[in-house]
């Protein structure tokens, strides 16, 4: 069996609230996480999202590259983006219970990461629960002991621009690649993955609903999905 737990990107969009729906319809309970400046301008498709099923997971403020910011900026990036957080879930009247982060770009802040770490563990971020994840890079590099949701499997669908000469078939590609360059091969028996898909409303221009088209897909070959959970 395939396992995976869904995590979708960059909420706030205009196509958060349909894919919050199509979510509901097809059983699957993800972790969105929002851009803090985003939902702090427009909190309504985050208050959405809570109010359900989903769980909403900070970004950054505005979605830096934490590399390139000081220790101090990218901590109160993080601390700006759970103030916001602290006041979407009020608005929707959800008890937050889990405090899970993602790096924009999965970009750990290099020299910065180990400060990073000990600061997401410090403050109680929530891990999540990868003790099954079977692929040996994911501990070999250490992944398995880091605070921050990074992911095994990314759709790349963001890459589907007008001129950039990407398109769906590339991500269908990848979708059945079966001896990928980095990551998971998706379709692998027996994988267990953490799946990165983002909430884009120019993806969704050019490939109405792609969002839809592709988790059908893993649906139709037997991936199972999992609900968020989270260690200590
Ligand atoms: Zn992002």
């Amino acid at each position: 069996m395939i396992q995976a737990l869904l995590t979708i990107d960059d909420i706030p969009s205009g196509n958060t609230r349909a894919i919050v729906d199509y979510l509901n319809e097809a059983g699957i309970q993800a972790i969105m996480f929002a851009v803090g400046e985003k939902a702090e301008k427009n909190p309504e498709p985050a208050v959405y999202a809570l109010q359900h099923g989903m769980i909403v997971g900070n970004h950054g403020y505005s979605h830096p590259h934490f590399s390139q910011l000081s220790l101090e900026e990218g901590i109160r990036e993080i601390e700006r983006c759970e103030e916001v957080l602290d006041r979407v879930y009020e608005l929707a009247g959800v008890k937050r219970v889990y405090r899970p982060f993602r790096f924009p770009y999965g970009d750990k802040g290099q020299e910065k990461k180990d400060a990073l770490q000990a600061y997401l563990r410090e403050k109680g971020f929530s891990k999540v629960n990868d003790t099954q994840i079977p692929y040996a890079w994911w501990r070999e590099s250490g992944l398995d002991r880091d605070i921050d949701t990074l992911w095994t499997f990314d759709f790349t669908e963001y890459n589907i621009r007008p001129n950039s000469g990407y398109t769906m078939d590339d991500v269908w590609k990848r979708v059945r690649n079966m001896a990928p360059d980095n990551g998971a091969a998706l379709y692998a028996p027996e994988g267990r993955h953490i799946l990165l898909l983002h909430a884009h409303d120019e993806t969704d221009e050019l490939v109405p609903g792609y969002y839809r088209l592709l988790l059908e897909d893993l649906k139709k070959n037997g991936v199972a999905f999992i609900r968020p959970e989270f260690v200590k």
